[in-house]
């Protein structure tokens, strides 16, 4: 369909071009004539030119046919260049051909019938022209039909392609928003955690000019670098999910395989977190036998493993967790059960989007919504799932599966 009117539109441009070296298109516009675009003009010169050659046609066949007396052979056959004539260029072109053809046959045909015989002529006539008429309207109507169709299918394809611009542009509009959004939220982030430092120090330097270092105690110092400790490690994890995140939509986040023991690295990652633990009275389960060995980027599994356990501490109202590694058929899985605050079934669908945070934790730690997506985006690149089960209030889990043999 797109092949024959492209290869249409093709021809209208050759004739309009073509035509350009003998109709005086600069006199037409002259007349008010100037918004004769290809198309039109091509239609008109075949609806005439084809008129043209039927009614040379018709005069030969004509000229030809006079010495026989039944007409019938005749009509027939300039019945058939009416039809080709609708069919090439419609009702108008049917019309014009019929009556270029009976003023033909009138002229040619009145000598041979002469005096007493005109009437038959006239009546043969005028059942030509009626059948012409009935044929040219008939193939007319089912050209109409036809065009319909093609219209009616090119309406459908316009129409979708419309639906799918208007969504792409709702999608644009949404990250657009989005993304200012996050730039609000990013700066903000990241301004909090410099301005407690830079008042600490102001403090800090004041009482140093004003009084004396030996003001100071150790444990007053070391309160205040200590401090100044966590909020630069904070800054720099958001720092670097923020690098993550680009490395993860430019596609950029390339994987460095090796062979990783998910049940080792996950005792790892649990160690490092040991004296939060310790202080914040979790209690912890690492339920794992064997090794579960894969070719995986170490690092980046251990990523995954620190953030879904530090959510599960984040969201874990200090009930027990715990952690099963396994192997299952061809999958190497890791389960992070919490008893915490639990996630709603409608906001299940959408933690592992991007800057996606539940209602109603703000009061629980803080937090950019974008640790759920780097860690699904890492298991998606290594070829494996991420699945989540929560009942609210009552605790969530995490199951994560990686493929053992790529
Ligand atoms: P955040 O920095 O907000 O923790 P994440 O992408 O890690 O970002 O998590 C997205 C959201 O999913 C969190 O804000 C939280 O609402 C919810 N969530 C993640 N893990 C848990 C969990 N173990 N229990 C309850 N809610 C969770």
């Amino acid at each position: 369909m797109e092949e024959s009117s492209y290869s249409k539109d093709k021809l209208y441009a050759r004739l309009y071009d073509y035509s350009k070296k003998y109709i005086p298109y600069k006199s037409l516009s002259k007349l008010g004539i100037e918004n004769l675009s290809p198309q039109k003009l091509a239609k008109f010169s075949i609806t005439i030119g084809s008129n043209a050659v039927f009614g040379i046609l018709s005069y030969l066949l004509i000229v030809f046919f006079k010495p026989f007396p039944d007409k019938s052979p005749l009509y027939l056959t300039l019945l058939t260049i009416v039809v080709l004539s609708a069919f090439l260029g419609g009702l108008n072109s049917a019309l014009l051909t019929t009556i270029i053809i009976s003023s033909e046959t009138y002229f040619f045909l009145e000598a041979y019938y002469k005096t007493n015989l005109e009437l038959t002529l006239y009546v043969q006539l005028v059942f030509f022209i009626s059948g012409a008429i009935i044929i040219s309207y008939l193939i007319n109507l089912a050209r109409e039909n036809s065009e319909v169709k093609r219209l009616k299918i090119q309406e459908k394809k316009y129409a979708d392609t419309f639906i799918k611009l208007h969504d792409e542009y709702r999608i644009a509009i949404k990250n657009i928003k989005a993304r200012d959004e996050f730039l609000a939220m990013v700066s903000h982030e990241l301004k909090t955690p410099l301005t407690i430092m830079l008042l600490k120090l102001h403090s800090m330097l004041n009482s140093v000019q004003r009084e004396s270092l030996a003001n100071f105690s150790i444990p007053q110092l070391m309160k205040v670098l200590k401090n100044s400790e966590q909020q630069i490690k904070w800054l720099k994890s958001m720092i670097n999910d923020l690098l993550d995140i680009s490395l993860i939509t430019t596609g950029r986040m390339n994987l460095l395989l090796e062979d990783t023991d998910l049940a080792s690295v996950t005792k790892q990652v649990e160690q490092s977190f040991s004296e939060l633990l310790k202080r914040e009275k979790y209690k912890i389960k690492i339920n794992t036998n064997s090794p579960v060995i894969g070719k995986w980027d170490k690092v980046r599994i251990e990523q995954v493993i620190t953030n879904l356990l530090s959510n599960a501490i984040k969201y874990g109202e200090r009930k027990p967790i715990d952690i099963r590694v396994f192997k299952s058929g061809n999958q190497g899985k890791f389960i992070i059960k919490d008893e915490g605050i639990g996630i709603l079934p409608q906001e299940q669908k959408v933690i592992f989007d991007l800057f996606k945070r539940t209602t109603g934790q703000e009061k629980y730690r803080k937090g950019l919504g974008v640790g759920l997506f780097i860690t699904s985006q890492i298991i998606k690149i290594h070829g494996g799932k991420i699945k989540v089960s929560s009942i609210p209030a009552k605790g969530t889990s995490f199951t994560v599966e990686l493929p053992l043999k790529k």
